[in-house]
C-alpha cells in the first residue's frame, strides 16, 4: 500500500514575500506596503514611485531605530533635550556656545567639554541634552557619574576584564563623566579614571560635569601631579561651560511654595472670619 504524498502547495506569495522582507530586515516595507499600495493606486503613482515611498519610510524608521538604539545604549539616566532646558534662567552659560556644541563638531574633532558650576544649574540637563544630540547624529555614547563609572572600573579590575572595559569605553565617539568633585577618589580610583582620560586623549570627545573649580579638583584626585597630568589632557582641545547662578530646583520650589502660599492666602481671605464659610469669588 502506497500513502500519496500531496504536493506541497505553494504558499501565497504574501507569505513568501513576508518572509523574505523580513530576511532583509524591511519590517517598514513589511508593515507599510499594502497601505502604501492603495495609496498609489488611489494617486496614480507608478511602481517607481510606490517603491519610492516605500524606501523613503524604510529609511526614516531605520533611523528612529538606530537613534533608539543608541540612546538605550547611553544608559542616560533620564532623556533631555534643550527643547525644554530654558537659558535665560542662567545667563553665565553661553548660550551661543552650547547651541553650537550641540551641532556635535566637537565630536568629529574630538574635542572635549567640561561644565562647571554649582549644584542644581542644569549642568546634568546640559551633558544629558548634549549627549542626545550626540546620538541623533550618529556617534556612539555612553553617560556615567564619576562615581559609578569608577566603581565600574574597579570591579572590572578586582573580575580581571579591566582591559575590556577600557577597550568599550576608549571606543564610544562621546563619554559623559558626570558629578566629579562630589565624592573624593581613592588612589587606585582615581588613577583608573585618570586612565580612562588619558586613553581617550585625541581620541574621543569626554563631556566632565563639576561644582569643583579646576583648582579644587586635587581635593578629587589626591595628588596634585595626577591632577595637573589629567587637567593637561582633558583641556588641550576643551570647550568650557560655566554654569554659576541659582539653583534651578531651589528657584522652583520656591517659586511653587509662593503659589502654594499666595493660593491659601486668597482662601483665607475669601473665609468668613467668625464661621469659616468659604465666599465663592465673584
Ligand atoms: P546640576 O547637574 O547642575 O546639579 P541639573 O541638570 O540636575 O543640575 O538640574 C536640576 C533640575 O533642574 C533638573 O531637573 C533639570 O532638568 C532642571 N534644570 C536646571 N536648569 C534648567 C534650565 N535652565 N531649564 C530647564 N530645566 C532646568
Ligand atoms: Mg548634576
Amino acid at each position: 500500500m502506497t500513502t500519496a504524498v500531496l504536493p506541497a502547495s505553494p504558499a501565497p506569495p504574501q507569505v513568501l514575500l513576508a518572509h523574505h522582507l523580513r530576511q532583509l530586515k524591511l519590517p517598514t516595507f513589511l508593515r507599510e506596503y499594502e497601505k502604501v499600495a492603495a495609496e498609489a493606486a488611489r494617486e496614480g503613482l507608478d511602481h517607481v514611485r510606490f517603491l519610492l515611498r516605500l524606501a523613503e519610510l524604510e529609511l526614516i524608521d531605520r533611523e528612529r531605530r538606530m537613534v533608539e538604539r543608541r540612546v538605550r545604549a547611553a544608559r542616560f539616566p533620564a532623556v533631555k533635550s534643550f527643547d525644554t532646558f530654558d537659558f535665560a534662567a542662567i545667563p553665565s552659560l553661553n548660550k551661543p556656545l552650547t547651541l553650537e556644541l550641540a551641532r556635535c563638531e566637537y565630536v568629529v574633532a574630538r574635542e572635549n567639554v567640561i561644565a562647571l558650576g554649582n549644584s542644581g544649574t542644569g549642568k546634568t540637563h546640559v551633558s544629558l541634552a548634549l549627549g542626545l544630540a550626540a546620538c541623533q547624529r550618529g556617534f556612539s555614547v555612553a553617560f556615567f557619574t564619576t562615581a559609578g563609572l569608577v566603581h565600574q572600573l574597579m570591579e572590572a579590575r578586582d573580575e580581571r576584564r579591566l582591559l575590556k572595559l577600557q577597550a568599550q569605553l576608549a571606543a564610544v565617539k562621546l563619554l559623559i563623566v558626570d558629578e566629579l568633585g562630589y565624592v573624593p577618589l581613592s588612589q587606585t580610583g582615581a588613577e583608573l579614571l585618570f586612565e580612562i582620560f588619558s586613553q581617550r586623549h585625541e581620541r574621543g570627545s569626554t563631556i566632565v560635569t563639576s561644582n569643583l573649580p579646576f583648582e579644587e579638583w586635587t581635593s578629587v584626585f589626591g595628588s596634585q601631579r595626577l591632577t595637573g597630568a589629567l587637567l593637561d589632557r582633558l583641556t588641550h582641545h576643551v570647550h568650557i561651560l560655566e554654569l554659576n547662578g541659582e539653583s534651578y530646583r531651589l528657584k522652583q520650589s520656591t517659586a511653587r511654595r509662593r503659589r502654594v502660599s499666595r493660593t491659601s492666602d486668597v482662601k483665607a481671605a475669601a473665609a468668613d472670619p467668625e464661621t469659616g464659610d468659604i465666599t465663592p469669588a465673584s
